[in-house]
């Protein structure tokens, strides 16, 4: 099986500061993959590079083995990159359900197609429907986006990103501010997106319980650079990690 995402020697300066350094790694299909380091490590940055946010000064990346590398942000997002931001951004003024709906293209098309359009919206309500039920919060779908908690916003955006239907989707912090039901519920929404969506998840969590609990393969960023990347066994047991990382702040 070939990965959904890779990067190959990635680099990119800002001015004087190297935030990503010669960066190779690749996501398969279907699993977890956990980028960790610390503040100013270059996270951030590297989920920029993939969704085109960035250019990449050198080196490339690959979306299932077609180089993306020059392809616009928009493009990319169509062609099957997704992701969730550290704040949640939705339109406070309009209900959740047309919040969801904004993630998808079905409302940027024009009036023709108009009946398939119409089957794609019926799949979308039913895809919406399996997924509320998943996530089990009893709320109205008619309701303003900002009654919700600010944990449901934060879940309801990987929702929204999922509802897109990515082959690869950034995760950027999801635990960041949650309770620690909301951190388990989280979690399963993640398993459930890489399992039965078969998505290729890369998520950057300071949490290392979440971390350990649900990543198959992990990077470890320090300085720009890929300083390791193995199981979770193998990063936990890492000199250099446990250097880097690891050993200076346990839960940063
Ligand atoms: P992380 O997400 O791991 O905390 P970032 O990717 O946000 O790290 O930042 C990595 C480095 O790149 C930091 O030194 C940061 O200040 C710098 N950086 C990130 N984005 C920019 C930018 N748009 N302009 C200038 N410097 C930036
Ligand atoms: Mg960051």
């Amino acid at each position: 099986m070939n990965p959904i995402l890779r990067l190959n020697g990635v680099c990119k300066n800002f001015g004087g500061v190297v935030a990503a350094e010669d960066v190779t790694f690749s996501v398969m299909p279907g699993t977890i993959h956990g980028l960790i380091g610390p503040n100013g490590a270059g996270k951030s940055t590297l989920m920029n590079l993939i969704s085109g946010i960035y250019t990449a000064d050198k080196g490339s990346i690959y979306l299932d083995e077609q180089d993306i590398t020059h392809i616009p942000s928009h493009k990319r997002a169509r062609m099957g990159i997704g992701r969730t931001f550290q704040t949640p951004r939705f339109l406070q003024r309009s209900n959740i359900h047309d919040n969801l709906l904004l993630g998808t293209d079905l409302c940027h098309q024009v009036g023709y197609l108009r009946s398939f359009l119409a089957r794609r919206q019926k799949d979308f309500e039913s895809e919406l429907q399996e997924l509320m039920q998943f996530l089990d919060f009893s709320i109205d779908l008619d309701d303003d986006i900002s009654s919700l908690a600010y944990g449901q916003q934060k879940q309801l955006e990987i929702v929204r990103a999922m509802l897109a239907h990515p082959r690869v989707m950034l995760v950027d912090e999801p635990a960041a501010g949650l309770n620690n039901k909301e951190i388990d519920d989280v979690m399963e929404l993640l398993r459930y997106a890489a399992n039965e969506r078969k998505i290729g998840v890369l998520l950057i969590e300071h949490s290392m319980d979440m971390i350990m609990n649900i990543c198959e393969e992990i990077v470890v960023l320090s300085f720009g650079k890929v300083i390791a990347q193995g199981t979770p066994e193998q990063i936990s047991s890492n000199e250099a990690v446990i250097e880097a990382y690891l050993g200076r702040d346990n839960n940063a």
